[in-house]
């Protein structure tokens, strides 16, 4: 039996797993904290136009080297497996990649998705058209204004909102939407209209759904804790290597070898790569990479990126060929039996339309290589 080590416990990493296991081989995940998708808003954006993708060369989905149709099988075989494991674990989503809808976060702005939680589903903005929606506030929580909110939902989209205040009196002083986390949704007076809560409550009514949150976020800490079961806690600081080939990954006080290594690291939030004079990839030194060149010979040009436009300096990260094998600096592949998936892979702004479409896809696709990986 092929024998997996995926590094990484964001979305990229436990798709990386379920699909290894799928193929048969024994799986380990080593994870040192949550990442990125401990943060994420609450909608899960997939993919929004494959045919665009497909054109930009750097994009680590046209690496992959797989037409539109190829794509939309993956899609479909990844998506539908995620979801069902994550309902296993207590967590149902709605939607598909091949749908998208709109969805207002606590501050009334809207944020498109492909999937979303199922206490989120009802608020989609095309939904609540024509429909009165009691927006919750709750007068102990100091950084939330459902005032703010309901204004925002009937100014910039049009929806029949207004806030209710419900006072939660036994929170804490000075409380947070964080203290929400967990407790039962209170209920409102208002009757016949849709219900917008804060996120974080739990037993919602019939008519009520959940808005996407900004970090911290209740969706991302569900997430994260859903994916995060089998992991086994640890960073690895080290690699064991021979031949072109990566024999074992070291932490403090354990060496875990295997057949096949996923790197699902992340981006710098994760800890995938290193912010510094030049962005670097602190576990292998792998070539990072800028619009396809690497970012070396950038020099202070990428870091100045970042204080004139940030988004453009986040699209740096690990290049691969069209197996999710890791490009060292000279555009050679570094590791046979290594593979690389999510938010470490640059070419794409993590924070668009793909923000959890090339976690899921490359994660789905990486777990496979490794798992068919030959010893
Ligand atoms: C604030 C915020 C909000 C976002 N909201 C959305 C959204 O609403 N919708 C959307 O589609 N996308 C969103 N994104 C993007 C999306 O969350 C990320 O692209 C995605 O979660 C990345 O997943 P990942 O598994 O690649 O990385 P991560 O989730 O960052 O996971 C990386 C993992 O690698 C581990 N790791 C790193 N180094 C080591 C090591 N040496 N040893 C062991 N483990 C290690 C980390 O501890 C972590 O577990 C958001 C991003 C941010 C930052």
């Amino acid at each position: 039996m092929t024998t997996v080590l995926v590094i990484g416990g964001g979305i990229a990493g436990y798709c990386a797993a379920l699909a290894a296991r799928r193929d048969g081989a024994e799986v380990t995940v080593v994870a040192r904290a949550p990442g990125a998708t401990a943060l994420y808003a609450g909608g899960m954006e997939i993919i929004d136009d494959v045919e665009s993708i497909l054109r930009q060369e750097n994009h680590p989905l046209a690496r992959l080297g797989i037409d539109a149709v190829g794509l939309a099988a993956e899609l479909d075989m990844a998506v539908s497996t995620l979801l069902l494991a994550l309902g296993k674990e207590g967590l149902k989503f709605q939607g598909s990649w091949r749908s998208r809808g709109l969805y207002a976060d606590i501050h009334g702005i809207a944020r498109p998705a492909n999937v979303v939680p199922e206490t989120v589903a009802a608020g989609e903005l095309g939904a609540l058209s024509g429909k009165r929606v009691a927006v919750i506030g709750v007068p102990e929580v100091g950084d939330y204004d459902a005032g703010s909110t309901a204004l925002a939902l009937k100014e910039l989209h049009g929806v029949d909102a207004f806030a209710e205040d419900v006072s939660i009196p036994d929170l804490p002083t000075a409380a947070a939407l964080t203290d929400l986390y967990g407790r039962r949704a209170p209920a409102p007076h208002a009757r016949g209209a849709a219900i917008a809560y804060p996120p974080g409550f739990t037993n919602l009514p019939d008519d009520g759904f959940e808005l996407l949150a900004s970090p911290p976020s209740p969706h991302g800490w569900r997430l994260q804790q859903a994916i995060g079961l089998g992991a086994v806690r640890g960073e690895i600081t080290s690699f064991e290597t021979g031949r072109a080939r990566i024999t074992a990954a070291r932490s403090a006080d354990r060496s875990f070898r295997a057949d096949a290594f996923v790197l699902a690291t992340g981006r710098h939030i994760g800890g995938g790569l290193q912010a510094g004079r030049t962005t670097t990839e602190p576990l292998l030194g792998l070539g990072v990479f800028y619009e396809g060149r690497s970012a070396d010979s950038l020099g202070t040009r990428l870091h100045h990126l970042t204080y004139i436009d940030p988004s453009e300096e986040m699209r740096a990260g690990l290049m691969t060929d069209r197996r999710l094998h890791p490009l060292h600096a000279d555009g050679s592949s570094a590791y046979s039996n290594l593979y690389a998936a999510g938010a470490v892979l640059g070419g794409y702004d993590y924070a668009g339309p793909c923000g959890f479409g090339v976690p899921i896809l490359t994660g789905w696709l990486a777990g496979r290589y490794a798992a068919r990986q030959t010893a």
